[in-house]
């Protein structure tokens, strides 16, 4: 479903990504976890093009992407690119002017030209699943950060995704509304949707990975099952890294 091979990430000189490897199969949720800084936010928005590699390679679904640093990405393959992942983000991105049904139908109407009816009875179908039918005629801002990142999962998914992207996607929320959102992840990846995981959240990444990344200065430093990586890691840098979450 994604392979990614030696990929290589500068900001402005600086390399933030090195040598880059690593596969997600069909139906896994892969967390990637690390300390502040270590490239994972990077990570994450270089396989939707969020960000452009400056090497090596990005496969999603059948699109192969290769990157030398040398040339600009083509907004075709950008967005051949794109139809096969939806992203949640850390801070919501609603639009405050949409109710949430609206935020949901917005992307498919108007890339894909599809009718508002059909989507209407889509979307409030997706909103059922993520807990948030009832509140499906307001505004953003009438809702609390648990109920805007549901809303926001289910904007995602409204696209059909082949795979999902959540970039930290409980960060910003209160503690008391951040199970119903870890919830909701649980329940798509019990469905087997394919999901990467940029998190914080040793439990669930626990609970629900089939496979972590841990990354440190920009490199994948460690990765395999969760009882292998979080439970019994092998290098050191993965030890101190559990051992100050502890
Ligand atoms: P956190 O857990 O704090 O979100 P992270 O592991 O996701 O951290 P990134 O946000 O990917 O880390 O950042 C990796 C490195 O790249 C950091 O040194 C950061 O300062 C740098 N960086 C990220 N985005 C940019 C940018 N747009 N321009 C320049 N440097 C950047």
């Amino acid at each position: 479903m994604i392979e990614v091979t030696n990929l290589k990430k500068e900001f402005d000189e600086t390399t933030v990504l090195e040598s880059i490897d690593f596969k997600v199969e069909k139906g896994e949720v892969v967390c990637l976890v690390g300390p502040s800084g270590s490239g994972k936010t990077t990570l994450l928005r270089c396989l939707n093009l969020l960000e452009t590699p400056n090497g090596g390679t990005v496969t999603i679904g059948e699109k192969t992407l290769r990157f030398d640093g040398s040339s600009s990405v083509k907004k075709r393959d950008v967005n051949a690119m794109r139809q096969y992942s939806g992203m949640v983000f850390q801070g919501f991105h609603l639009f405050p002017h949409r109710t949430v049904i609206d935020n949901i139908i917005e992307a498919p109407m108007t890339v894909q030209g599809r009718s508002r009816a059909e989507l209407i009875r889509e979307g409030e179908e997706l909103l059922g699943k993520v807990g948030m039918l009832e509140h499906k005629d307001k505004y953003p801002d009438a809702l609390s950060g648990g109920q805007q990142q549901r809303a926001a999962i289910a904007r995602a998914l409204m696209m059909k995704p082949e795979v999902m992207l959540f970039d930290e996607p409980t960060s910003a929320l209160d503690p008391q509304t951040v199970g119903e959102v870890l919830r909701v992840m649980e329940s798509l990846a019990a469905e087997g949707l394919t999901m990467v995981v940029v998190t914080h959240e040793m439990n669930f990444a626990r609970r629900v990975a089939d496979k972590v990344l841990f990354m440190d200065g920009g490199y994948i430093v460690e990765s395999g099952a969760p009882a292998d990586v979080l439970e019994n890691p092998k290098e050191a840098r993965t030890r101190e890294f559990l051992q100050l979450l502890e």
